[in-house]
């Protein structure tokens, strides 16, 4: 297994890092309050940021060789500047990612996705060449595309899956995409239909939103009495992407287009129609009955999708229900009384 590379936002290009020969190794913070990140934030930031602050002050992360920052929104531009002082050990490499998708956006990023391969490959021994990253990205395309497959089916109904289950396996592939990582997923999914697993057949089908998702949500709203089908989270199925042709012979705007053309994050302000499109087709192929948005405290980003989530599900008639988060792992009992209540008027 090669050296960590952290990473937090969904559009870093994981398959750079693998190329390389590092192990990319996402930071999704810990449960509980955040003193010690509090003390060089301000108040009114992005608790997972700080809470990925805290991990890391606390030394509770393993060692890192570097930590790759997407500059992707206000919070994220803070952490770019304390995690070098206070963060992980190693080096802080940032990346910014345009908020849109076109080819003056995919062009821009290519070349910076160059830049920060080029930085990388200082890092480590070895020598990035094209053929490497293309065999990166089949890597990773394949992977995915087992997971958007089981995921297909779980909305299908062929199989019985929990969202609690979805959630702990996506995030133990995304903090280790290493060979026995890889085969521990593949493990996981071919066993999925032999495990006994609770039937929510029959439960109303909701889509979980929001920018990050408290791992623990889905299996809370499980035990309330939903059904999570789609968790439209950056740790969720928006980490899957979306199958994008092999256009180009150069594969930096390959990268670009398959991370800016991937469902839309709350981030992608310039690409709201996308975004819209996205939920649409989610809704359809996914017999979405209803939505459960949770809006992570401080985050813009998702204080503003939400506005166009809810004009989205009143054009649709489709109930709607917000909880606000701080990623604390505090305030169950009020989401509790909050989704059941919601839960009865299916
Ligand atoms: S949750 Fe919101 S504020 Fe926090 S890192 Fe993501 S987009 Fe930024």
């Amino acid at each position: 297994m090669g050296a960590l590379i952290g990473w937090f936002c969904h559009y870093t290009p994981v398959e750079i890092i693998t190329a390389l020969g590092f192990t990319p190794y996402r930071l999704l913070g810990r449960e509980g309050n955040t003193p010690r990140a509090d003390t060089y934030l301000v108040g009114n930031l992005c608790p997972y940021v700080k809470s990925c602050l805290e991990t890391a002050i606390r030394q509770e992360l393993p060692p890192l060789a570097g930590t790759v920052i997407a500059r992707s929104c206000n919070a994220m531009i803070h952490l770019a500047s304390t995690w070098p002082r206070y963060g992980g050990r190693g080096a802080t490499l940032v990346l910014d990612v345009p908020r849109r998708l076109d080819e003056e956006a995919v062009l821009y990023y290519s070349q910076d996705l160059r830049r920060l391969a080029g930085e990388l490959a200082r890092l480590g021994e070895r020598q990035l060449e094209d053929s490497l990253l293309w065999q990166a990205i089949d890597a990773w395309e394949e992977q995915r595309s087992c997971w958007r497959g089981l995921l297909a089916a779980r909305a299908r109904g062929e199989i019985c899956l929990s969202g609690s289950d979805v959630m702990a396996w996506l995030d133990g592939w995304q903090t280790g995409m290493t060979a026995a990582g890889r085969d521990k997923g593949q493990a996981g999914s071919a066993t999925i239909e032999q495990r006994s697993r609770p039937d929510f057949r029959g439960r109303p089908r909701l889509m979980l939103a929001g920018s990050i998702l408290p791992a623990e949500l889905p299996a809370l709203v499980e035990e309330w009495g939903g059904w999570p089908v789609c968790e439209d989270a950056c740790n969720g199925r928006r980490f899957l992407l979306a199958e994008v042709a092999r256009e180009t012979g150069d594969p930096y705007l390959h990268l670009a287009r398959l991370y800016l053309g991937g469902p839309p994050c709350p981030r992608m302000v310039a690409d709201q129609t996308r975004r819209q499109q996205y939920w649409a087709g989610v809704v359809n192929d996914y017999q979405i009955d209803g939505v459960i948005y949770h809006v992570m405290k401080f985050c813009d980003a998702a204080i503003y999708d939400f506005r166009a989530m809810k004009d989205f599900c009143d054009r649709r008639g489709l109930p709607l229900l917000r909880l606000d988060g701080d990623y604390t792992g505090g305030g169950r009992g009020q989401w509790q009384t909050r989704v059941e209540a919601f839960l009865e008027m299916f």
